[in-house]
């Protein structure tokens, strides 16, 4: 959908010959973003320890700020009276905010703090937490939680979550659905497949309502989120009910790759969804950050993509370079005057050694996290900027092969 002001579109450009990975512009009311790209994460409308204008010299085109957390602090109605969520954390580009889904059932159904992908031994509906520990409760019109903040109840709906993310005013939104994770049973996931399927509906028709209510407002795409955990049937499933979805004219503009994925079986998984989808609309895998991971995502036709990894990593002093991951506080660091990483372009990388990247961690300096912070977000921004002149260029296989080889060599 746009008009002349509110512009919000998708232009694909060169594509992989053998596979599903392109390079396109997505173009927002606030700017355009050039895909493949990396979207930093700041779930507090900030990046923990950084500034703004630090987060745009290392080249982040857009961050991804997270509706729960600001629901419920400082509230989706202050947000919205300062302006909207890039106004009221001086970040002049586009954002994106995230339907609290995950949040909602990760803190409050009590998935385990890293959810473990990869058990495949134990299934059970009961996920991961007893029923009374449990502070989320679904049921089919939506989330009853309980908040980690000060423990009071709370409930979101399709509903409440689009009219959380119109007050927040990201330019990119998505649908609440449900997340679930590979230790529900299988009959568990058709069940909330569904669920997910209807509350998509919800959530166009409330979107369609909020925009034509708020019409000032600079335009803002609702991208529609596919679960369906590890089975090829329900990821198809899901991507075509939701790609073909339209509800009085209205549709997705986007789609998010969500729920569980299974390392193993990443590529696979969204190779299954991007085929059904619309090749024309824009694809963010959700919360997939790593090296290997983002190589996959590109390669099979995901666009965009966000992680809390990089900046969360830093601030416990684990650093990426060209030769993999190094923990800065290491003893082998305290009188290495060189960067971080010599290819490096940062602005830590420029102006800081090693040695003194030691000292700040291991004096507990706040700057350590700022400095260390600037590096991580600029190397993974930059590994998918370059996955993106790769597929321009044609030589993606080759950056690929030579990346990896090192990254993963030890
Ligand atoms: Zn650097």
């Amino acid at each position: 959908m746009e008009n002349s002001s509110n512009i919000f579109n998708f232009k694909v450009g060169k594509q992989l010959s053998d596979q599903g990975g392109r390079a396109g512009v997505i173009t927002t009311p606030h700017g355009e973003i050039q895909t493949p790209a990396f979207i930093p994460v700041g779930t507090k409308a900030t990046v923990k320890s950084v500034l703004p204008e630090s987060m745009k010299d290392l080249g982040s085109q857009a961050l991804l700020a997270n509706a729960y957390h600001l629901y419920l602090q400082p509230g989706p109605e202050i947000v919205d009276a300062a302006g909207g969520l890039g106004k009221f954390m001086n970040w002049p580009g586009p954002t994106y905010t995230d339907s609290g889904g995950f949040q909602v059932l990760s803190l409050g159904v009590g998935f385990k703090k890293v959810i473990a992908m990869n058990d495949e031994t134990f299934r059970s509906d009961e996920v991961i937490a007893d029923k009374k520990e449990r502070l989320a409760h679904v049921d089919n019109d939506g989330v009853t939680f309980k908040s980690h903040i000060d423990g009071s109840m709370h409930r979101f709906t399709p509903e409440i979550s689009m009219q959380v993310q119109h007050q927040l005013g990201a330019d990119i939104i998505f649908a609440f659905d449900e997340c679930t994770t590979l230790h529900n049973t299988r009959k568990y996931q058709e069940k909330s497949l569904e669920r997910t399927r209807l509350w998509a509906e919800r959530c166009l028709v409330e979107h369609d309502r909020l925009t034509k209510e708020r019409s000032t407002k600079p335009y803002q795409a609702l991208w529609g989120v596919l679960q369906g955990a590890q089975y090829e049937d329900l990821r198809r499933k899901a991507a075509k009910d939701l790609g073909s979805m339209e509800i009085k004219g209205v549709s997705f503009d986007g789609f998010g790759l969500g729920g569980a994925l299974d390392k193993a079986s990443l590529g696979t998984i969204v190779g299954w969804m991007t085929q059904e989808l619309p090749e024309n609309k824009p694809r963010h895998l959700l919360g997939i950050g790593e090296p290997d991971d983002l190589f996959v995502g590109v390669e099979n036709g995901a666009d965009t993509f966000d992680c809390v990894a990089p900046s969360r990593q830093a601030r416990t002093s684990a650093v990426f370079t060209n030769v993999g991951r190094v923990n800065l506080t290491n003893a082998k660091f305290n009188r290495d005057f060189n960067p971080i990483d010599e290819e490096c372009d940062c602005y830590t990388c420029k102006n800081y050694t090693a040695a003194y990247l030691n000292h700040l961690f291991r004096s507990k300096e706040m700057l350590a996290s700022t400095l260390a912070t600037i590096h991580n977000e600029r190397f993974i921004v930059r590994l998918v900027e370059k996955m993106r002149t790769t597929i321009i260029s044609g030589d993606f296989a080759e950056y690929k092969k030579d990346f990896l080889g090192r990254f993963y060599a030890s």
